[in-house]
């Protein structure tokens, strides 16, 4: 067989596919009706950042679920009772556009809705660092498999964090009051080798500063990690999670419900650091945004 009947089916196929394209608008009929309408703010959210998707008009029969990014929304009610209202994430390294998927689901019927939303740059610089010489050089076989292990450790939190319930009211707040020193996403290049971004927000403090929790939650990791140091890695439900790096001292045990502002350590200069700080990590679902953006 020649190439061109393939050629001319794969140009067929990807015609179909356009006129096929589930992102374009959908008839509003079905499960959904007519009066289910999705909204977000702000209308173009920065990537690396958390942004806030809203359903009104639901009706009570309606199972409604949704997600973005493949990151599961928890859609629960706000103060008014008048709209279901979630947190959602934007990956630090696009798309430029994604979709809020929502789904209808009742007895009878079952429903779709996608909004494309635009995202906006989230115009991060790069650093240039020197730290000690045993973390500018690749890591040795065992180290390299040790990191494996506490990144997936971290992983699974982050992941888990969809499975726990939401245990916080208040909003959330700052793990210290001092100055930030480094802010997310900023590229960093170390010994000028090994690039990477900054994915957590670093505080200032002395040794022995305390640390707060930025919210109510779990412990679920209290832990000597390579690069964190002794860190603390709290469940907050509803798809949050958040870690304290670096510290000197841990004040709490995994298992242990900790409220908002308790002490669950001391800042210190632990794991791969240039000084005493504390390194927070926010995380929705497994993506790693911005922690300014929960405050
Ligand atoms: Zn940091």
């Amino acid at each position: 067989m020649s190439m061109k009947p393939l050629l001319v089916l794969i140009a067929a196929g990807a015609v179909l596919w356009t006129i096929g394209d589930p992102r374009s608008p959908a008839p509003r009929t079905g499960a959904c009706g007519d009066s289910v309408a999705v909204s977000w703010e702000p209308a173009s959210p920065r990537r690396g950042a958390l942004f806030r998707v809203r359903v009104t008009g639901v009706d009570s029969a309606v199972r409604l679920s949704g997600s973005v990014v493949g990151e599961a929304l928890h859609l629960l009610a706000d103060g008014t009772g008048a709209a279901l209202v979630s947190l959602a994430p934007v990956p630090i390294d696009g798309p430029d556009s994604l979709d809020i998927v929502i789904q209808c689901v009742t007895d009878a019927a079952v429903d779709t809705l996608r909004e494309r939303v635009a995202t906006a740059s989230g115009d991060y610089a790069i650093e240039r660092l020197r730290v000690a010489p045993a973390f500018g050089r690749p890591p040795d076989p065992a180290t390299a498999a040790r990191i494996e292990r506490e990144s997936r450790r971290a992983a699974e939190v982050a992941r888990n964090a969809h499975a726990t319930p939401r245990l916080w009211r208040e909003p959330f707040r700052l793990p210290r009051d001092s100055r930030i020193t480094s802010g997310f996403g900023n590229g960093r290049e170390f010994n000028g080798t090994i690039t990477s971004r900054h994915m957590g927000t670093d505080f200032a403090g002395v040794t022995g500063a305390p640390v707060r929790a930025a919210n109510r939650g779990v412990v679920r990791i209290v832990d000597a990690f390579f690069y964190g140091g002794n860190v603390v890695y709290l469940d907050h439900g509803a798809g949050l999670s958040s870690a304290y790096l670096h510290l000197s001292k841990q004040d709490v045990a995994a298992g242990d419900t900790v409220e908002r502002g308790q002490q669950i350590g001391l800042v210190g200069a632990t794991g791969r650091v240039t000084g005493p700080h504390l390194h927070l990590i926010v995380r929705y679902g497994s993506v790693t945004v911005d922690p300014v953006s929960l405050f």
